[in-house]
């Protein structure tokens, strides 16, 4: 026994330096992704609950790397956030995206945005020329961050998050109703829209406990003046619900999936013809 489990402890070992020499080269070649030109972003429609209407895209990055082939960003934004290359990409993603809006020259245009940005004493301003270089007027451009990357530095978020609301840019809290204070969250920043995690969309046909927390939100959105928008509506009956509680906004795999900029055009174009 002695031996077999001196066996699992090296195996175990082995995996762990595998998966920390990976993690390595992977941060090693996150600084030369944008240079190399493997960054990509893909768009996934916004729609009116109630109307099909497009109301925005969210910009969402896509990573292919020349020998790993397409890494998803829930593995290297993480670690592109604990090296610092998040500053850089996160500039990038902005301009890009919001270039792109340009070119389209309508929707709303949703651009994720990690606490190590915002954490900078330069973020607003980088927003600034971006918008500024770019020509895209502040009304059309829309900050999604999470409840966990305002919470680090409180108050230095708050500077920064009020900064980018003067300028006209619009503020989304994401993944809404995972974090841990998310009342509190919602009470001190200027958010204009909610968006409720994917894991009570999920639950909405099968868990009382999930439509009940929408039917909360949503009254909360109402009184509150923000927008809810359900993340990750993938049946029609999900869409059933959502329409008939009074959801404002959906987004999901139902409605389209993240696709490059000149699919995404193309759906854009043919939903405005409908
Ligand atoms: P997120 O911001 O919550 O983005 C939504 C994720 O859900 C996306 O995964 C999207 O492809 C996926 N999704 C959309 N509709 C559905 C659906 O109907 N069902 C299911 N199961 N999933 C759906 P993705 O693109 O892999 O992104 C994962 C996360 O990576 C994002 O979560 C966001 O936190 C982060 N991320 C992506 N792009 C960026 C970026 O440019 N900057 C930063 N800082 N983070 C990013
Ligand atoms: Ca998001
Ligand atoms: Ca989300
Ligand atoms: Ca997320």
């Amino acid at each position: 026994a002695k031996n077999r489990s001196g066996v699992t402890a090296c195996f175990y070992r082995k995996e762990m330096d595998e998966a920390a020499r990976e993690r390595k080269s992977i941060r090693a070649d996150l600084q030369y992704a944008i240079a190399r030109g493997e960054l990509k972003l893909h768009y996934q429609v916004q729609t009116s609950a109630l109307t099909d209407e497009v109301t925005g895209y969210e910009a969402l990055l896509r990573w292919t790397h020349r020998t790993r082939g397409l890494i998803p960003p829930d593995i290297f934004i993480p670690i592109a956030e604990e090296s610092g290359a998040i500053v850089e990409i996160g500039d990038w993603v902005l301009r890009t995206a919001c270039k792109t809006a340009v070119q389209w020259g309508r929707d709303k245009i949703a651009v994720n945005v990690s606490g190590v940005q915002i954490a900078r004493a330069d973020f607003a301003e980088s927003v600034h020329s971006i918008l500024y270089e770019t020509g895209l007027p502040p009304n059309r451009l829309e900050l999604e961050i999470t409840e966990t990357a305002l919470i680090a530095d409180k108050v230095r978020a708050l500077h920064t998050i009020r900064q980018i609301h003067a300028l006209g840019v619009s503020i989304a809290i994401d993944d809404f109703g995972t974090g841990y204070s998310s009342m509190q969250t919602l009470r001190t920043f200027p958010f204009s829209k909610i968006k409720l995690d994917r894991s009570f969309t999920h639950g909405l046909d099968r868990e009382p406990a999930a439509k009940a927390i929408l039917h909360a939100v949503l009254a909360l959105g109402k009184s509150l003046g923000i927008t809810v928008l359900a993340e990750g509506v993938e049946t029609l009956a999900q869409l059933d619900i959502l329409r008939h509680e009074g959801c404002d906004e959906v987004q999901g795999y139902l409605l389209g999936r993240p696709e490059p900029r000149e699919s995404a055009l193309a759906a854009n174009i043919s939903v405005a013809q409908l």
